[in-house]
């Protein structure tokens, strides 16, 4: 390339540029050299501007030329700065102000909540036995939440679930007239929060043919007073089994797998007697203790009765099959409900079940 004017301009400012750049000794002369050569008023950007007035060819060597030496004045002052950082480092250790010996501050890891925790392993032991995972809706109809679970609205039944009613219909009754009575004025197609995760059984079946084998997981609402015992919000998970032959000896050994995965291999199962509108027979579904023999009175989980109360169960109401559409005379099943915090709480010795939505970190942090 002939010597030009333009390309004796570069040389120079290149020479005056990295000398600048040897002597910038902190962050603030870095910078000051930054603006001075590279910037929008600098150096080496007024070169770049000025090219073009040249005539092509010349423009293209010395655009080249003037390209490149930007690219290696950036890639200096990265090096300078980088160099900069690391001669403070020494200067601070060297001054005994930086221990590098120290353990690094550990970073705070986030968590999941103890109920999902449990409602995984609740759904992992499912899945094992060969159940699907499905959800329904939090916000419910009547007809879904109680009709169709063959509780209609005089049934003495509706008080076992004391329901939060959506008024967005209109239907939402009036409390004061106490649920018996107002439950008479509802009709099927009111909303609710659902109270149990029950009204999943009959949405399932109507789109689904046996056999069917689901694990039903979510939150459910109840308008409860609150204790050591109740929540106004629980997590439940639902299960439905629905095929030829079902029989409840199917019911007792699938929940009895289900204790021996979730309490450990010893556990036993009673089935007692119980009622729930939607099966027959109904049946409550309690494991022998964990922490105790069976018969010690100061056990603090059993209190010394040996037995747990994990959850309700029984063979699906026939009705409730017909009304599906299915032939209730050749297909049958089983439905069990448990809630996910009593299995939590027992699990990991909780004893009041506010403490899992109360938001206490201490509390939190545990599991
Ligand atoms: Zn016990």
């Amino acid at each position: 390339m002939t010597t030009t004017p333009i390309t004796d301009t570069i040389t120079t400012l290149a020479a005056e540029a990295r000398a600048a750049l040897d002597a910038a000794a902190d962050e603030a002369a870095l910078e000051a050299w930054r603006v001075g050569v590279l910037g929008r008023g600098g150096s080496l950007t007024a070169v770049l501007r000025s090219l073009a007035g040249l005539e092509p060819e010349t423009r293209r060597a010395v655009g080249a030329a003037a390209n490149r030496l930007r690219d290696e004045l950036e890639a200096a002052l990265a090096a300078r700065r980088e160099a900069l950082g690391a001669q403070a480092l020494a200067a601070q250790v060297a001054a005994g102000a930086l221990d590098v010996t120290l353990p690094g501050r550990p970073l705070r890891r986030g968590g999941l909540h103890p109920v999902t925790q449990t409602l995984r392993v609740i759904l992992d032991a499912f899945t094992r036995m060969g159940f699907d995972t499905v959800e329904g809706p939090e916000v419910e109809l009547d007809e879904y939440n109680f009709e169709r679970l063959r509780i209609p609205a005089d049934h003495p039944a509706r008080d076992m679930w004391d329901t939060f009613w959506l008024s967005s219909l209109g239907a939402a009754p009036d409390r004061s007239a106490g649920s018996g009575a107002a439950a008479r004025d509802r009709d099927a197609g009111a909303l609710l929060l659902r109270t149990h995760t029950s009204p999943m059984q009959v949405r399932y079946m109507e789109q689904h043919a046996p056999p069917i084998r689901i694990a039903v997981p979510g939150r459910c609402y109840r308008y409860e007073a609150t204790d050591a015992t109740h929540e106004w919000m629980l997590t439940q998970v639902e299960l439905l089994v629905v095929d030829e032959g079902v029989s409840m000896a199917d019911l007792k050994g699938t929940l009895q797998e289900f204790a021996r995965q979730i309490f450990g291999a010893q556990t036993r199962v009673l089935l007692r007697n119980s009622y729930f509108p939607f099966v027959e027979p109904g049946v409550e579904l309690a494991v022998s203790c964990f922490a105790c023999p069976g018969d010690d009175p100061a056990c603090v989980v059993c209190r010394g009765s040996g037995w747990l109360e994990i959850m309700g169960a029984g063979m699906v109401h026939p009705e409730i099959l017909a009304a599906a559409g299915y032939d209730a005379e050749r297909v049958t099943g089983f439905a069990a409900g448990m809630g996910v915090e009593r299995i939590a709480m027992l699990r990991h010795g909780i004893d009041d079940i506010r403490n899992f939505y109360a938001n206490d970190l201490r509390f939190l942090r545990q599991f």
